[in-house]
């Protein structure tokens, strides 16, 4: 009866390592890094990264004519 016992533990233990091996997220290779964040011109709407934008009267534009046209309408 020990032997019996010895053998089902080793399985459940066997089911967890090959369920937690499947689990484990892969971090090493696939880790998207955010480079810039994007901003929305407050004009058009159009979404830019923030390096790229003009920035004017609080808010920010994709383009100097938008900057000074002001924020849109919706
Ligand atoms: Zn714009």
């Amino acid at each position: 009866m020990g032997r019996l016992l010895v053998l089902v533990l080793l399985a459940v233990v066997a089911v967890w390592l090959i369920r937690r091996a499947l689990r484990a997220p892969t971090n090493s290779t696939e880790v998207p890094k955010k480079t810039e964040d994007l901003v929305r011109c407050a004009h058009c709407g159009v979404h830019l990264p923030r390096a790229e934008a003009h920035a004017a009267a609080g808010a920010l534009y994709c383009s100097d004519q938008h900057a000074q046209l002001g924020p849109g309408k919706r």
